[in-house]
């Protein structure tokens, strides 16, 4: 995900037109562009505008849970809905749930339509707007993924080793400083 970011961002700064054009997760900037999907609000966009509800639903519950625990939003942030995985791949993602892109917008798959994947990525938006989206770049992943797997409620006891040991060493860190300090304490890294 650092590449990726990495890599959106200096396509940004070089051309965004050809960013787009060459890019798909620079897609996430304008998705009413991208066929079959439709922007319901500035928050909002989806495949299947009958699934309005339950995405809505989804988003409200997850940007209060995410501003009450880390934060308000600077800027809300952009989801996008996919319903097929064409929709999810047609971003340039696949396998993954849900993929945030810097402050860009977040992609949700249609295997990710649940509260705590979308707290996850909303965790994501809120550390590219403390730390900046290409500082974030440069954070240990222990601290990017251990607070996102930590802080979203992540309901699964044991995740796969890699994410379980950032995820270990995330609570560690933040039990020692407590939430209150949990961004000044965190840029200092
Ligand atoms: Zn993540």
């Amino acid at each position: 995900m650092k590449k990726l970011l990495f890599i959106t961002a200096m396509l940004t700064l070089l051309s965004p037109f050809a960013a787009w054009a060459m890019y798909k997760p620079m897609r996430v900037l304008a998705p009413s562009w991208v066929d079959g999907i439709t922007c319901i609000s500035s928050e909002i966009c989806l495949e299947d505008k009958s699934q309005y509800k339950v995405a809505e639903h989804l988003y409200r519950n997850a940007l209060g849970d995410v501003s009450q625990l880390v934060g308000l939003f600077k800027e809300n942030p952009r989801v996008i809905f996919c319903s097929t995985e064409n929709c999810y791949q047609s971003f340039g993602f696949k396998n993954s749930s849900a993929t945030n892109v810097g402050t860009s917008g977040i992609v949700v798959s249609p295997r990710g339509w649940k509260a705590y994947y979308l707290r996850h990525e909303m965790i994501h938006h809120r550390q590219s707007e403390e730390f900046g989206v290409i500082s974030s770049l440069f954070k240990p992943e222990w601290l990017i993924e251990g607070m996102t797997y930590s802080l979203s409620g992540d309901p699964r006891k044991r995740l796969s080793d890699r994410w379980q040991s950032d995820r270990d060493k995330f609570n560690h860190w933040i039990q020692s400083i407590g939430m209150d300090k949990l961004w000044e304490e965190a840029k200092k890294i």
